[in-house]
């Protein structure tokens, strides 16, 4: 095993890496870092490792969320620096999109960018391709392997903090290495991360072992009214009031739905998540037999074969009969093959 870590260059798919892409980073000056909204520990470890890295190649860099950033990622190295304006953006600023299918998952705040100048890196079925330079590996378990491959294209240093936001990609998306999507490769590549310095400790402590007290009140209230359907679908809905009764936010409940989904009965797993405006933020997770980016995508949302969300208007009512009408419909689908 290397020691040090290399990259896949697209090995596991067969896609190699452009070298149109390499070259757009050599040769611009500067580079805005585009999460998408309600920023995960991919996209946010994603970005600040690229970012650092074209930092120490001497490309101007700016860190753009129109959100905050989590609590427990703000260890994040840079996570102090994102900012919610365009200011200091050049017009030859190049936009860096990472881990999201399409552009409108950028929210509002960054639809006015023009494809020519956004670079588009992701790991999600079905992306658009939505970019002047796109990078998509579908087979890859987090944006973070693109953008190692990248970083080691580019022939850069893999520095500690680059490592620890990398480790943190492949352990926010494979759920702290339970989900599939673990592969030995990505076990390989997380143990050379920790080789050159990630701090895999304060990453774990952070995602994984701090939770609030108000969250896992709402987690008690939400699993206690779940609701477990015959044909395996297990559900259950946060309200406005109930997060306003413990003082929670949507960033308490990363937890609820894998809880939803860890019923042995259960097949696909579902969480509405009203919002303010009295939408609701659905969160679907899959066994393994069912396809809920399918689901998803019924529903204008998508993601990947076992976790996937959409939006969904309100009333509480019509978006669980959408929900269950989409959940089961691909079902049927499947069934019938
Ligand atoms: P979560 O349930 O954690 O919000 O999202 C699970 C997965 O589905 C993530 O990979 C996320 O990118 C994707 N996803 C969630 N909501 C949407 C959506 O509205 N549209 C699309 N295209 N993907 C989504
Ligand atoms: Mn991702």
């Amino acid at each position: 095993m290397s020691e040090k870590p290399t990259g896949t260059n697209g090995k596991h798919t067969g896609a190699l890496m452009d070298q149109e892409l390499l070259a757009c980073f050599r040769s611009n000056g500067q580079f805005v870092m585009c999460a998408h909204e309600k920023p995960d520990g991919d996209v946010l470890g994603s970005g600040f490792a690229l970012g650092l890295a074209l930092s120490a190649m001497g490309k101007d860099v700016v860190y753009f969320l129109d959100d905050e950033v989590p609590k427990n990622l703000q260890f994040l190295p840079n996570a102090e620096r994102v900012q919610r304006t365009f200011d200091g953006v050049r017009d030859d600023g190049v936009f860096v999109f990472l881990d999201m299918s399409d552009q409108s998952r950028a929210g509002t705040a960054l639809s006015w960018v023009p494809p020519e100048r956004i670079v588009n890196i992701d790991h999600h079925l079905g992306n658009t391709r939505f970019g002047r330079w796109n990078y998509v590996l579908e087979a890859e378990a987090a944006t973070g392997v693109l953008v190692l491959n990248i970083i080691a294209a580019l022939g850069q240093t893999v520095s500690p903090d680059i490592a620890t936001c990398l480790l943190t990609t492949l352990i926010s998306d494979t759920g702290c290495f339970l989900y599939t999507n673990a592969k030995p490769n990505v076990l390989r590549l997380a143990a050379a991360l920790v080789n050159v310095g990630a701090n895999k400790d304060l990453i774990t402590e952070q995602l994984y072992l701090t939770r609030t007290f108000s969250g896992q009140k709402v987690l008690g209230r939400t699993l206690d009214r779940a609701v477990l359907t015959d044909d395996g679908i297990c559900y259950s809905v946060v309200s406005q009031a109930l997060l306003e009764e413990f003082g929670a936010t949507h960033e308490d409940l990363e937890d609820v739905v894998g809880a939803l989904r860890a019923v042995d009965r259960c097949e696909v797993a579902a969480l509405l998540k009203e919002s303010p405006d009295g939408s609701y933020r659905l969160s679907l997770r899959s066994r393994g037999r069912f396809n809920v980016m399918k689901m998803a995508q019924r529903l204008s949302g998508g993601g990947h074969f076992r976790a996937a969300g959409a939006t969904l208007p309100g009333p509480f009512e019509a978006a669980v009969s959408r929900m269950l009408e989409a959940v089961r419909a691909e079902m049927a689908a499947a069934y019938a093959v």
